[in-house]
């Protein structure tokens, strides 16, 4: 049986039922339930039982469960059960924390469907890729991912790039035209498109003829591999984690000689060197930090930012760059022509070419679709008492030349009363390029008329046609010449009012706002000022022209002051990313075109549009505006800090508290004072104190004054900005405020066991007034908003009550070795308690570094 592409385009459709009007709704269902839904199979995600079985691998967790039988071998059954209870405990804890950490990770990559554009009853419309079937008429155009393999049946100089599919890295022109060989690859079937491709230029109209795992995409892919999410962070940490683990090892190793040189009993040496080698390594951190940035995530996401990659949510916060389009992401996208002149007499054809000239669609339900300027035209037009259907019965349609943002040009062309006609739209200068002679020497007034309507923040477009007696052979951009002038209109579009705060907020923050449009110097500079992004008598905006003949030293030195580029070309824009990152800058970019793609990869966090953009653009970029607002960027930008500040909050808790345990238990020995706790305290203090509290820092909200700080340098470690001296002080005030207990517990004559109790609890208070001083990194515990995390406090009240509950209840003083303290005891402890965080607090006071004002 012959294959697609040797069919003719009518026995293509006729072979799926189809028709070039599209499928029909009842034609949709049946085919629907036939042939299942338009997607790859996903990647085989980890089984839960996996992710929890991938807890007990952890050598630590596999000694502990060696630990546990060992014990119960020797008689002690209590302690055997506690150390297993603590062992599931640990991997419960374990395996949620990564089990809510891949399903956000999942529900982000769901958040952004594809969508295509079909016609179905001869309706076009926007739909989800998945639900499409064989047999739909897609409608196609630059930028589109191709959704599934389809029979072209129409198309206007298209052009794909099919490297995703074949390797072949030019593109790839088209036919139509059946084929009448055997067996041709996918890359020789030109009168088809194939999923994954991209359609770098043009349009098309085709019919889908293979979805899902059946189209060669699917054949290839077979099993996708979920990419490596893992953040720069976290590989840092990774390596981080193995040398403290060598530390710690050593260490234990240290504690367990110290012991039995004191004489104390074996086996219970190695439990408590086991326990505290378990507590002092902070396996939670991975888990944590993948949570902390899929929650952020999904935070931005409610704030309309949604991130497909999760390195950058990290990296977010850094940005020293914004470099921002213009129409829709700084303006509202809502087109209205505001002025209109023809030549005498030629109004009306210009009114036609505004109806007919574009890739409106004429929707029954969702009314005209398409780009905010061209549907601006056609309903100017349409208002103007030019009918769709008279129009195009007096101009039947032969021909397009789809707009590109290079030519900046769009044309169409028509028969027309015995003849053809080219109508021709465009920016200003590209259509007086293409005038005739005549014309151009008579364009100085509306040259004039388009500087004053663009020093009003208008958008100018020019309008021409050409009448052709002969029917153009080759309709190709050769033909866009000699063109007769018709006239020219204006839009306004006006800017998004709470860009102006946005823009404020990026300037104590630091953060270099750029605009960096296609449309003209005098619109740009004029929209540039209203938003507040340059003084009011602006002279420094920059041209595509002007940057075309600078070197690459003099283009370095540019954009250290330029805030407003316009008629900028995408490989311009690419340039400016690269050079603003070769002077050390952190950037991000939105774009929407196809041919953005490039500076979307390459800038540190790419932005693209999720109303407007391509799919071509969303894929290069690393986040999503949905909806194409320029403030959500900078909403992001703080969420962004806001995670990373908070990780770093997280881990100056973990890390000074376990060091605090090891060097309790490893001092008190050495001052001549019994081993201060037993493996179980030591296991309970990893499990609950640090486990819960260091949970709740993740939601800590943002603090008041992060955007007023300069973005942080990608390149400074996590342990940078005094970082580890605190943790090291910190940790120092816990082992005193421990080892000062059981000196006054000595001191007081209480046995062995309330020794214990008494440093257990302290560990416990003070780790927890920790928790409190932690929230803030300079600010003091009151200034932070008490209450602004109750997370927090909730995580710090059930401690304590579980703290009581081991200290009081007799079962459990049994199984945790406790006994009940009098009150004088447990004031000590408060008191105790309150001074350390006195000396946390201070600590953070003397060693605040003085806030850096964004340069
Ligand atoms: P930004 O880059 O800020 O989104 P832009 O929309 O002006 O701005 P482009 O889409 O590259 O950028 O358009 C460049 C210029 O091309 C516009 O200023 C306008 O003069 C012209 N233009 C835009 N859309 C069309 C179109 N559909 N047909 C003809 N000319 C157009």
């Amino acid at each position: 049986m012959p294959t697609f592409y040797q069919l003719s385009k009518e026995s293509a459709l006729t072979q799926l039922h189809s028709s070039v009007t599209g499928l029909t709704t009842e034609a949709v269902a049946i085919a629907q339930t036939t042939f299942g839904s338009n997607t790859l199979q996903a990647a085989k995600q980890k089984s839960k039982l996996s992710i929890l079985l991938s807890q007990f691998t952890d050598v630590m967790i596999i000694i502990l469960l060696l630990a546990a039988v060992i014990s119960f071998f020797v008689g002690e059954h209590t302690d055997a059960y506690v150390i297993l209870a603590i062992i599931l405990g640990n991997a419960w804890m374990g395996y949620s924390q990564e089990y809510n950490a891949a399903k956000s990770v999942r529900l982000l990559q769901e958040m952004a469907p594809p969508f295509a554009m079909v016609l179905r009853n001869n309706i076009p419309g926007k739909i989800e890729a998945t639900l499409i079937v064989p047999g739909d008429i897609i409608l196609l155009e630059a930028g589109d991912i191709v959704p599934a393999d389809a029979r072209l049946l129409e198309i206007h100089a298209l052009k794909t790039d099919e490297a995703s599919l074949t390797g072949e890295s030019n593109a790839v022109e088209k036919t139509t035209d059946p084929i009448d060989k055997e067996n041709l690859v996918a890359g020789d079937q030109q009168n088809m498109v194939f999923k994954g491709t991209i359609v770098s230029n043009g349009t098309a109209k085709a019919m889908v003829t293979a979805i899902g795992m059946q189209t060669e995409l699917g054949k290839i892919a077979g099993l996708l591999d979920s990419a490596d999410q893992k953040t720069p962070l976290q590989k840092r940490l990774a390596v981080f984690s193995k040398q403290l683990a060598i530390v710690v090892v050593v260490i234990c190793a240290i504690v367990f000689g110290i012991g039995l040189w004191r004489g104390e009993p074996t086996f219970q040496m190695f439990l408590t060197s086991l326990s505290l080698a378990v507590a002092a390594l902070p396996e939670a951190l991975p888990a944590v930090i993948t949570i902390a940035l899929a929650q952020g995530a999904r935070r931005m996401v409610l704030q309309k930012a949604l991130m497909r990659k999760l390195p950058a949510v990290e990296t977010l916060g850094s940005v020293t760059y914004i470099c921002s389009d213009k129409t829709g992401t700084l303006t509202q996208n809502k087109m209205t022509v505001e002025k209109l002149e023809a030549l005498p007499d030629k109004k009306d054809l210009l009114l036609d070419n505004m109806l007919l000239n574009n890739e409106v669609r004429f929707s029954v339900d969702e009314g005209l679709l398409g780009d905010a300027t061209e549907t601006a035209l056609v309903k100017y037009a349409l208002d103007n008492g030019h009918s769709k259907e008279e129009t195009d019965k007096t101009f039947p349609f032969l021909a397009k030349l789809p707009f590109d943002s290079n030519r900046m040009r769009m044309s169409t062309l028509y028969a027309h009363d015995g003849k053809w006609i080219l109508f021709v739209k465009g920016a200003p200068v590209k259509i007086i390029e293409v005038l005739s002679t005549t014309y151009k020497n008579e364009i100085t007034p509306w040259v004039d008329k388009n500087e004053a309507w663009a020093k009003d923040g208008m958008r100018v477009l020019f309008f021409a046609y050409k009448l052709f007696d002969e029917k153009p052979e080759n309709v190709t951009a050769e033909i866009e010449k000699d063109l007769d002038f018709l006239g020219m209109t204006a839009l306004i579009d006006p800017p998004r009012e709470e860009v102006i705060n946005a823009i404020k907020e990026c300037n104590t923050a630091g953060i270099k706002t750029v605009m960096i449009t296609g449309d003209q110097a005098l619109t740009a500079t004029a929209i540039a000022i209203r938003l507040g992004m340059v003084a009011a008598d602006h002279q420094g905006v920059k041209t595509g022209a002007d940057l075309e003949t600078l070197s690459p030293e003099a283009l370095s030195e540019i954009v250290t002051q330029t805030s407003v580029y316009a008629r900028v070309t995408p490989a311009q824009k690419l340039a400016i990313v690269k050079t603003l990152q070769t002077n050390g800058e952190f950037v991000a970019m939105t774009g929407d075109g196809v041919n953005d793609a490039p500076s979307l990869q390459q800038a540190d966090i790419g932005v693209a549009m999720g109303i407007t953009g391509t799919d071509v653009s969303k894929e290069a970029a690393d986040m999503i505006l949905l909806d194409d607002n320029f403030t959500t960027i900078v909403k992001a930008i703080l969420e962004g800090r806001r995670i990373y500040e908070n990780i770093r909050k997280f881990i100056l808790y973990v890390l000074s508290c376990n060091l605090s345990e090891i060097l309790t238990i490893f001092l008190a020995p050495l001052l001549g004072f019994a081993i201060p706790l037993l493996p179980i305290h030591i296991l309970w203090i990893n499990l609950v104190t640090d486990g819960l509290p260091g949970l709740a820092l993740v939601g800590e909200p943002a603090e008041k004054d992060i955007m007023n700080r300069p973005p942080r340098n990608t390149k400074e470690s996590l342990f940078a900005g005094g970082i580890v001296q605190r943790i090291v002080l910190t940790a120092a005030v816990i082992t005193i405020a421990s080892i000062f207990t059981q000196w006054w517990a000595v001191q007081q004559g209480y046995n062995l066991k309330t020794q214990h109790t008494m440093v257990f609890t302290t560990l416990c208070f003070v780790q927890l007034a920790n928790a409190l001083s932690v929230r803030s990194d300079t600010h003091s515990i009151l200034s932070v908003g008490v209450f602004t995390n109750k997370a927090i406090w909730g995580s710090i009240l059930l401690t304590i009550g579980l703290q009581l509950a081991i200290l009081y209840i007799p079962w459990l003083q049994t199984i945790f070795k406790t006994t009940a303290l009098e009150w004088k005891a447990m004031s000590t402890i408060l008191i105790i308690t309150a001074a350390s965080l006195l000396c946390i607090e201070l600590l953070k006071l003397l060693l605040k570094k003085p806030v850096r004002k964004p340069g």
